[in-house]
């Protein structure tokens, strides 16, 4: 009742698996079905129910072909695929914060996929300065003297104070010692380049007195800290840029800000509490400024430098500058979008993160009456869902750290199932090929139309208007086998 193996790697179909995923592993798939089924033909025969169990057991080679596709597509099929964020944060970590504009992402394409000038200087035919374009728009957009990109901000924290605090001491607030998510402290990155952390005052009190007292001959920098992701309130004090400026000044000490999700146009025009902008702390008198390149400044994962030449110089001759460098896909990228940026009336329009930002709760609201109308229409040809559509006010977030006490006015369409519970609908959406997400309240699946994307109506619309999606039948999920775990623990002891 079972095919063999040898008739199994005959089939077409299975010929197939093996050109796609590699003779080993489709082989492995194989030998676990079948051990399986045959698992379960031994259990029946016990049970002496095989004549009344015989049909469960036979398999066809095409059934057992499709099983080992699906088992294969979760193993070893494509793991990082597009979904639809109905969750309203704008800047998704899990979902890879920032998605590009088409013409960043085109441009980030096109030189990955083919040779491109990086570090080639086209007058001379010599090797050139990796994103000179990069830094010069840098310059102009922020107005400092020098500017250079690494993978993110974190490495830029990493390489600022391994080139410029390493075995001295760097100055920094106890308000300001952040956990940015996932468990990872900036306070431990920045130990990491082998300065030393002199933290001063207290959580909610730091004064210009305190940094002048922490201040000593091992004193390499002075460090801000945009508390990026909290806000302290209440009793609290704290030293603004220009002075700590002021002191560094006084006491010739570099001081260095890490703005954490820097933006490059005031988002105070468009109703937002303004996150701090870059070019305003390069003219407060900051040395050196780091952010990030996809969170609020809507462009592939990159940390930016900007600050003094003199300062620039020693980064970038560091050696982990060489460990931290972009590629060409990021520079490509992230030279876009810095250009849109030339036009800051374009770049709200052209960079999706700012887009989506500043648009206007009113153009979201009627994305969501569109979508819950056109949901309504489908249904009622099909002869309806067992679900209620409507819409409902909400709110969206930045997310990324950025504007944490920003409630953005937002707009979802609602889905209430009558079949299954709202939990339920929320897995079966996340298991699609193009998976849904979005959030659940009171019962409900919301779908907040802030952060998706309008060229999705179509697919949203003709998902919700289909039955399918709400009957109560159970639908197994395709489960990953728990792959064998080595065991390095000997090399690991030694470490
Ligand atoms: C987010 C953040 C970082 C880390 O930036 P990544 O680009 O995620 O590496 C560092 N500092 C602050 C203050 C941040 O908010």
């Amino acid at each position: 009742m079972i095919p063999k193996v040898d008739v199994l790697l005959r089939d077409e179909n299975i010929r197939r698996l093996i050109q796609t995923y590699g003779r080993e592993a489709a082989v492995e798939t194989l030998q676990e079905i079948l051990a399986r089924v045959r698992e379960e033909a031994g259990r029946l025969t016990e049970e002496k129910s095989m004549e009344a169990g015989a049909e469960k057991i036979r398999r066809s080679t095409a059934q057992i072909a499709k099983e080992a596709g699906a088992r294969l597509q979760v193993l070893f099929g494509p793991g990082i695929i597009p979904v639809v964020n109905g969750t309203g944060t704008i800047l998704h970590t899990g979902l890879g914060r920032a998605p590009l504009g088409e013409k960043a992402a085109g441009r980030g394409c096109v030189a990955a996929q083919t040779y491109a000038s990086l570090e080639y200087d086209l007058k001379t035919g010599e090797r050139g300065e990796r994103c000179f374009r990069t830094e010069r728009l840098l310059c102009r957009l922020t107005g400092a003297e020098a500017a250079f990109a690494v993978n993110n901000n974190a490495a830029a924290v990493l390489l600022i104070l391994s080139a410029l605090a390493k075995g001295g001491e760097a100055v920094v607030s106890r308000g300001e010692l952040v956990e940015i998510g996932g468990k990872f402290r900036i306070p431990d990155v920045m130990e990491l380049s082998g300065a030393k952390l002199r933290e001063t005052g207290t959580t909610n009190r730091t004064r210009l007195s305190d940094y002048e007292a922490a201040v000593n001959e091992e004193t390499k920098v002075l460090l801000k800290v945009h508390t990026s992701n909290y806000r302290i309130v209440g009793f609290t004090e704290s030293v603004s840029l220009e002075e700590l400026c002021g002191l560094g000044r006084r006491k010739g000490i570099c001081v260095v800000q890490d703005l954490g999700s820097g933006v490059l146009v005031d988002l105070s025009k468009y109703g937002l509490l303004s996150e701090p902008v870059v070019s305003k702390s390069i003219s407060a008198g900051a040395d050196i400024v780091c952010f990030s390149g996809d969170k609020l400044l809507g462009g592939p994962q990159a940390g930016i430098i900007v600050g003094r030449k003199c300062f620039l110089d020693r980064i970038k001759r560091h050696p982990l500058s060489r460990a931290l460098r972009i590629d060409k896909f990021t520079a490509a990228a992230l030279e876009q979008v810095l250009t849109e940026y030339l036009n800051p009336g374009q770049a709200v329009k052209n960079i999706p993160v700012l887009r989506m930002l500043t648009r206007p709760a009113d153009a979201v609201k009627e994305d969501a009456e569109a979508l819950a109308e056109k949901i309504r229409y489908k249904a009622d040809q099909k002869n309806g869902i067992p679900a209620q559509i409507t819409i409902e006010a909400c709110t969206s977030r930045a997310g990324g750290g950025a504007l944490p006490q920003e409630e953005i006015e937002s707009f979802a369409v609602c889905i209430r199932p009558e079949g299954i519970s709202a939990a339920e609908l929320q897995r079966r959406l996340r298991e699609l090929p193009y998976p849904v997400l979005g959030r659940i309240c009171r019962d409900r699946f919301l779908l907040d139309m802030r952060t998706v994307d309008a060229k999705d109506a179509d697919y949203l619309a003709e998902l919700f208007s289909d039955k399918e999606q709400f009957s109560s039948g159970s639908r197994a999920a395709g489960r990953k086998t728990a792959g064998e775990e080595k065991s390095c623990r000997k090399k690991e002891n030694r470490l």
